[in-house]
């Protein structure tokens, strides 16, 4: 039966026989990102709508039309989360945590919400992994950002995906490229998508992100930023590439990469997997050095990236990589008999506060019935407790793989489990 309710569209359940998979990208991205000094921070999945007006910016997709805004009972206006990063440096002012242990090195899980339109890897409720680093503006922290999320991709055994990076260049060298963009564009903004002369007025170089096919033509001929940079700018992005170089994390340069969000500075960065589609972007970020002071707090660079879990599995998948192990139990008891039933239920407890997982079939009676569950729990070892074993006081512990079985005093089972698991 269906029952009378559906998930709302976009929206989708992570089910109990595949969040292992889910549970694996986390624990492999939490590793990484310590290992590379970085702590968690937890902020909440909404904010005030103006934060994210504010820094995301108004003339990007996500505040012009992706937003799930509401308004609370007391007229105040927020949105469910579109991205972290706002909100990571909304913390990072409100709680000054630039003076804090660890409070320049921040990494992030969690849901985002945009109202767009689902297909493959497109979710209205996905869900992101990220980092922000307000350490310093040295290239070389840029470098150091990108190989933290090459080192979670190569982790996790991915093959087919490609780093391309980009320079968007300062306040001091973007107003001269943004003109050129607009001479540029000029002529031809009557063949533009609706987006694009909006665009063209609000922050010309988002037209070269269009994903309409007729814009990107246009695009193809485009001026390059990387014409346009000052000295600071040009020598900072060959410091990044000579650093990544250094590392050994292979890249292309791609001028077209602008990135969607207005707050970018400097280096801009993609991780791409061309198996995925139209939607090929796996994790992309950026240095965004105005991006603090903007929203209130002291002038302080910064640079992060964000992943999206769906898409990585999906590339995981489809190179038939590691997506994670089911978890099952250590051991699974199959009991004939009331005592032996008793017996189990004392000794689970004893396994279990001992972190061992164990687990048996309560309302299964017969003998079959309970080996059969016991095989499908997968379980590394079976015990079988009858009349025999509480007379005697012994148990037989089965290896369910090989076969292979080991005799012990029921007194000694927990003890014996802990030592094999
Ligand atoms: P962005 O914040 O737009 O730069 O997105 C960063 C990453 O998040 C992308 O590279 C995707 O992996 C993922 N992502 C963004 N939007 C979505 C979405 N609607 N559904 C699934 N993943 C997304």
């Amino acid at each position: 039966m269906a029952g009378k309710y559906k998930i709302p569209r976009g929206t989708y359940d992570i089910l109990p026989s595949e969040s292992y998979k889910r549970q694996y990208l986390e624990q492999t991205f939490r590793a990484v990102a310590e290992n590379f000094g970085y702590r968690e921070i937890v902020t909440p999945i909404f904010e005030q709508s103006a934060l994210f007006e504010r820094s995301v910016g108004d003339s990007s997709d996500i505040v012009q039309k992706e937003m799930y805004k509401f308004t609370d009972r007391k007229g105040r206006e927020f949105a469910l989360r579109p991205e972290g990063t706002a909100a990571v440096v909304r913390s990072f002012v409100e709680n000054n945590l630039a003076n804090q242990e660890n409070g320049n090195r921040l990494y992030y899980l969690g849901p985002m919400f945009r109202y767009d339109r689902p297909q493959k890897g497109r979710h209205r409720q996905f869900y992101q992994y990220g980092i922000e680093n307000f350490d310093s503006d040295h290239p070389y922290i840029d470098a150091e950002v990108i190989a933290l999320g090459y080192t979670f991709l190569q982790k996790l055994g991915l093959q087919n995906f490609i780093l391309e990076i980009n320079s968007i260049g300062s306040r001091n060298c973007a107003a001269d490229f943004d003109q050129a963009l607009i001479d540029f564009f000029d002529p031809h903004k009557d063949l533009l998508c609706s987006d694009c002369q909006h665009r063209l007025e609000k922050n010309p170089k988002r037209v070269l992100d269009c994903k309409v096919p007729s814009c990107q033509e246009i695009a193809a001929d485009a001026p390059s930023m990387l014409n346009y940079l000052d000295k600071e700018c040009s020598d900072h992005f060959q410091a990044v590439q000579e650093y990544l170089n250094l590392m050994d994390i292979p890249f292309t340069v791609n001028p077209r990469i602008v990135r969607g969000l207005d707050y970018y500075s400097k280096t801009a960065f993609e991780f791409l997997n061309n198996n995925l589609g139209a939607q090929n972007a796996l994790c992309g970020g950026g240095r965004y050095d105005y991006l603090v002071e903007e929203i209130g707090g002291k002038p302080t660079t910064g640079i992060g990236f964000a992943g999206g879990f769906e898409r990585l599995q999906l590339s995981l998948e489809a190179e038939n990589a590691c997506t994670g192990t089911k978890s099952a139990p250590a051991i699974f008891f199959v009991t004939m008999g009331d005592r032996a039933e008793k017996t189990v239920i004392s000794i689970l407890q004893k396994l279990r506060l001992a972190g061992i997982s164990a687990g048996f079939d309560i309302d299964k009676k017969s003998l079959k019935a309970q080996m059969k569950a016991a095989d499908k729990s997968n379980a590394q070892y079976s015990v079988v407790l009858g009349d025999d074993e509480m007379a005697t006081g012994t148990a037989t512990l089965r290896n369910m793989k090989s076969g292979e079985q080991q005799q012990t005093t029921l007194a000694e089972l927990v003890t014996l489990c802990k030592n094999l698991l």
